[in-house]
């Protein structure tokens, strides 16, 4: 079976989650199974970019920037030794490298007090770009190769709409080329949430957006299903954090997720369905912390 596997923000929110991710795809690569991977970035750190971002152009100082570096330095550091302790050099340079163009970033958006939707795109895209090198990295600790790319490398091809893009029919060709030839030797990584214009501009697609990624990657490699983990049994009757009683549906259409998500239901992106509709995939919705559960399928 070809697989899309997709991590939510708490799925590899710290080492003991993320030794959990790569326990499911341990097991699902020994099976003989394809998989591609699309990660969110560890949870909070999108709302904290985003915070920053948009504070920078009216604070009165840039005080808090080296602080936020230091605390995200310290959170991916801390996973990466628990995740990944052979390749803490290697994907740790990486992760240095990329804290410091972000730190430039914010720095040049507090001294031209100016945040475009552009530039916030390109920053709010540091979660997954500092979080995806720990799960490529933990995924080689398991002995199996494993590529990270962007969601531009990948092939995500988009509007120009920040902040809220929409995939190019011409991303499929591209994720086919790129993805499908990785799938057969190593487990390829992609960091969810972003894509990028024809002219290589970095764009995000809109809050939850790894899921939308997990959908379009899942129809460029023509995935037998596309698996959404996260920390809930699957879809349920109302959102637990509210309804006490809330069950766990088995199955629902793909038109269900679609009115679900536009009504506001905070378990999957509105658009996410679109590709795998497209392509008739079967989604699941699974718990990465209770993976025994079969979850709640999608289907036409
Ligand atoms: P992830 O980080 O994995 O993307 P999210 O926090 O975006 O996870 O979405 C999962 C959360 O959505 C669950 O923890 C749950 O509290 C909430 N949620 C809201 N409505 C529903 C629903 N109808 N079914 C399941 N979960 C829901
Ligand atoms: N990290 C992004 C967000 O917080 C995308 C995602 O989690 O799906 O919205
Ligand atoms: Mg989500």
């Amino acid at each position: 079976m070809k697989y899309l596997m997709k991590f939510g923000g708490t799925s590899v929110a710290d080492a003991r989650c993320i030794g959990l991710v790569v326990d499911i795809l341990e097991k699902h690569h020994n099976a003989g199974d394809e998989l591609a991977v699309v990660v969110s970035a560890q949870r909070g750190v999108t709302d904290q970019l985003i915070d920053i971002a948009e504070k920078l152009p009216t604070a009165q100082n840039c005080a808090a920037v080296p602080p936020l570096i230091a605390a995200l330095r310290e959170r991916h550091m801390k996973t990466l030794e628990g995740a990944a302790p052979d390749y803490v050099e290697e994907a740790g340079a990486v992760i240095e490298k990329r804290l410091a163009s972000l730190q430039h970033i914010l720095f040049a958006i507090y001294n031209l007090r100016e945040l475009t939707p552009r530039s916030k795109d390109y920053v709010i895209s540091y979660g997954e770009r500092l979080l995806a090198p720990i799960v490529g990295a933990a995924i080689r600790q398991r002995g199996i190769p494993s590529t990270v790319l962007d969601g531009c490398e990948a092939g995500i091809l988009t509007t120009p709409q920040h902040g809220e893009a929409t995939a190019l029919v011409e991303s499929d060709a591209r994720i086919k080329a790129k993805i499908g030839p990785l799938l057969k030797t190593e487990i390829p990584v992609v960091m969810g949430f972003m894509g990028c214009t024809e002219q290589g501009i970095v764009t995000t697609l809109g809050r939850s957006g790894s899921d939308y990624s997990a959908s379009i990657i899942g129809a460029g490699i023509d995935a037998d299903e596309i698996w959404i983990w996260t920390d809930v049994d699957g879809i349920m009757t109302s959102d637990p954090r509210v309804i006490n009683d809330a069950r766990v549906l088995k199955s629902v259409s793909y038109i269900e997720v679609m009115e679900l998500s536009y009504f506001g239901a905070k378990v999957m992106h509105p658009r996410s369905i679109d590709p795998a509709m497209r392509k008739n995939i079967l989604v699941r919705v699974k718990n990465t912390f209770n993976p025994s559960h079969p979850g709640t399928m999608i289907v036409r």
